[in-house]
């Protein structure tokens, strides 16, 4: 019989072990088996251990397990705070217009060496991948600042421009510019792979769908410069980017399962479990066969529980977004019990 698919969700915000516990019992008789959990540059301040053993249960009931670098920096998506941006204002992404922004540069020496300080602790845990989760340059209107500016303009990163184009990065965006700041966070992932698999670790990327509208990411295209990579998906949250939920998450199905096949990487797919308005529930099951008829055997919600416990995200009804969930996971599990 093929094995059962892999069905997973994000799990955070509980920190006492007994209650993780039952919420672990409940995720493995639904179906699911595969968790993220992210590690918080708050997390590795105070609760690194306590994440750690979290990883640690989860491994015992036979789960996979990925560690999160949970809006480190916020390089990489999440809705935590960064205490390395506050912390460090001169490592910060710079505007054209000379102003910084709260997130750190990916050039910058000190905020690698965070990094790797980060590494090392996920890498000392049970889990078996590390998710780098939405890379990103400084994204227009996510902070708040001005549709339309772009960063990096500190020193470090005028050097590199210069060094790989050969001439000033300019105040005007082009298209070296473009290739440019790809270039950069694909040479930050590229030390990063390379010292998880160093540490024992498999690496596993999520990028935001590469649609026009979403500068400041890494476009697919060039995914295939990165060595050891094992596991390769996106998040066509239709409800949050505002499409066609049927046609959003096909389209993205597609592209990954191709691009996958190219480069024997393992296909994944997330799926929005979060802000589902009343009476549109059943689109996450719906959502769920698409990945499946698209040949994408590795899925994932965020978040557990359908996010009830974050009021910014909850959904509806969140009873009835987490039963119609569960149900639709026992039910697309049942051929492989
Ligand atoms: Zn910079």
């Amino acid at each position: 019989m093929a094995s059962p698919l892999k069905i997973g969700c994000s799990y955070f915000g509980n920190y006492h072990l007994r209650h993780v516990k039952t919420d672990l019992v409940e995720l493995k008789e639904v179906g699911f088996n595969t968790l993220t959990i992210p590690l918080s540059e708050n997390d590795l301040q105070f609760y690194k251990q306590t994440v750690a053993e979290i990883v640690t249960l989860g491994k015992e009931m036979n789960f996979e397990i990925s560690i999160d670098p949970w809006g480190i920096g916020k390089v990489f998506g999440g809705e935590a705070y960064s205490w390395f941006v506050a912390k460090y204002p001169s490592e910060c992404q710079i505007l054209e217009d000379g102003s910084t922004v709260p997130y750190a540069c990916p050039n910058s020496r000190s905020f690698r060496e965070y990094l790797s300080e980060w590494l090392h602790f996920a890498s000392s845990t049970q889990a078996d991948y590390i998710l780098w989760d939405e890379p990103h340059l400084y994204i227009p209107g996510w902070a708040g600042e001005t549709k339309g500016t772009w960063a990096c303009h500190c020193r470090t990163c005028q050097k590199s421009f210069r060094n790989l184009m050969g001439y000033k990065l300019p105040k005007n965006i082009n298209e070296d510019v473009g290739t440019w700041q790809i270039t950069v966070l694909l040479e930050l992932l590229s030390k990063l792979n390379t010292l998880t698999t160093h540490l024992g670790k498999k690496n596993q990327i999520i990028l935001m769908p590469n649609a026009e509208d979403k500068p400041g990411g890494i476009s697919w295209e060039r995914l295939g410069e990165l060595e050891h990579l094992s596991i390769f998906g996106t998040d066509p949250y239709w409800i949050w980017d505002k499409k066609d939920m049927a046609s959003y998450v096909r389209e993205y199905s597609r592209k990954v399962f191709d691009i996958c096949q190219n480069h024997s990487w393992e296909p994944q797919i997330w799926l929005q479990a979060m802000k589902i308005p009343a009476g549109r529930e059943n689109e996450m099951v719906q959502a769920m066969g698409i990945c499946q008829e698209e040949g994408i055997r590795n899925i994932s919600f965020w978040g557990y529980d359908c996010c009830r416990h974050i009021s910014y995200a909850r959904c509806d009804n969140p009873d009835v977004a987490w039963k119609v969930l569960c149900k639709g996971i026992m039910d697309i599990q049942t051929p492989y019990r």
